[in-house]
């Protein structure tokens, strides 16, 4: 068996010690003769892997009492209008930061629902680009303040949540998800599909501030779109098997140490590859410096010809999925939680010989 040096932006690589466990208990769960998948979601094993998953995630971000997890289905692109058609109703706004083309989809939902006005964007330079805080011209009254935490396309992160002066931010953290501590008492909302940092595809994790989610008093939410459904009970089948292997994922990121050891880690990561961007301009960095991102390091070659030949290169070498995103082209190295040090090192190697030999 082989593993390769992964760096798919999504579904993105699992921890191989997480697929080991999923593989020793796919046939005979626990002893009860059949896989998790082949059963039901209100027997005790399922419910267990549920509850599981759930106090994990919470003792993972520090979350009290006070916050709702859901485990839904429909992905990242759901939730830009779940949560519009939840929180924003006809002649109220909302703030959504425009920083890319998933900020942007996110704001074609919510125009549906209500008024949202664009407090910055850095569409002019291609989303190369997080505001400062003294560049958001926020409304008042807004219900929220959207933004999205990494810009997986870009290659750009804030830094830091935005400054709203005490209006509920809700994030999309899609791409960036339990790789760095976060304030969470500024959310009212974070929402992730799972396919980057905490799972295979199948579902987006949403968690909910209860003071912000009291705020919602439409009574003709559809059902299975409507928050409240889904924090009573198991409403409808949940994608199981999904929540089973993000269970597994939360458990691999406590026995590793928490967020605290990620950060750490990725820090580490980003640093080795922006350095090696850096050392000449051979390669050169698509995101301003003080806007890039650890999750998805975005980067170009002298040429178009050049790009290809690394990419084919790469792969020779067991370095697979660098292609940056179809719109954009170039080069991206998605370095979530489960891609190693080693992986880096290893890309970082590549990328110092391919220099040698071509620069
Ligand atoms: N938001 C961000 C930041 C993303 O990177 C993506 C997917 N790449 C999405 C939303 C869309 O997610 P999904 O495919 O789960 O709907």
């Amino acid at each position: 068996m082989k593993r390769v040096h992964n760096f798919s932006a999504g579904p993105a690589a699992l921890p191989t010690e997480v697929l080991e466990q999923a593989q020793s208990e796919l046939l005979d769960y626990h002893g009860t003769g059949r896989s998790i998948m082949e059963m039901s979601h209100r027997g005790p094993e399922y419910t267990q892997v549920n509850e599981q998953a759930k106090e994990r995630l919470a003792r993972i971000l520090n979350l009290g009492d006070d916050f709702e997890i859901l485990f839904l289905q429909g992905g990242a692109s759901l939730q830009f209008l779940q949560v519009a058609m939840n929180f924003l109703n006809k002649g109220e706004s909302a703030d959504y930061i425009n920083t890319g083309t998933w900020s942007q989809k996110a704001i074609k939902e919510a125009k549906m629902f209500g008024n949202v006005h664009i407090p910055f964007s850095s569409e002019a330079t291609n989303f190369n680009r997080i505001p400062a805080d003294k560049e958001l011209s926020l409304s008042d009254g807004a219900n929220f303040v959207h933004f999205t935490s990494n810009n997986t396309i870009y290659g750009t992160q804030f830094p830091k949540e935005p400054e709203t002066n005490g209006i509920p931010l809700v994030c999309d953290a899609s791409s960036d998800f339990l790789s760095r501590p976060i304030d969470i008492r500024k959310y009212g909302l974070i929402y992730a599909g799972a396919q980057k940092n905490l799972g295979p595809s199948g579902v987006a994790v949403v968690i909910i501030e209860k003071g912000f989610l009291s705020r919602i008093k439409k009574t003709n939410i559809p059902t299975l779109l409507d928050y409240r459904t889904h924090t009573k009970k198991l409403f409808h089948t949940p994608a199981t098997f999904t929540v089973y292997l993000v269970n597994l994922v939360l458990k691999w990121i406590e026995d590793q140490g928490g967020i605290s050891h990620f950060e750490k880690v990725n820090n580490k990561k980003a640093n080795l590859l922006y350095n090696t961007i850096d050392a000449d301009d051979f390669y050169r960095g698509t995101a301003e410096t003080d806007s890039r991102s650890k999750m998805n390091v975005t980067f170009r070659l002298p040429s178009e010809e050049l790009e290809s030949q690394f990419l084919k290169k790469a792969e020779e070498n067991d370095l697979i999925a660098l292609k940056g995103y179809r719109t954009v082209g170039g080069i991206r190295a998605s370095i979530y939680n489960a891609c190693s040090l080693e992986n880096v090192k290893a890309l970082v190697n590549f990328m110092e010989k391919f220099r040698a030999e071509n620069g």
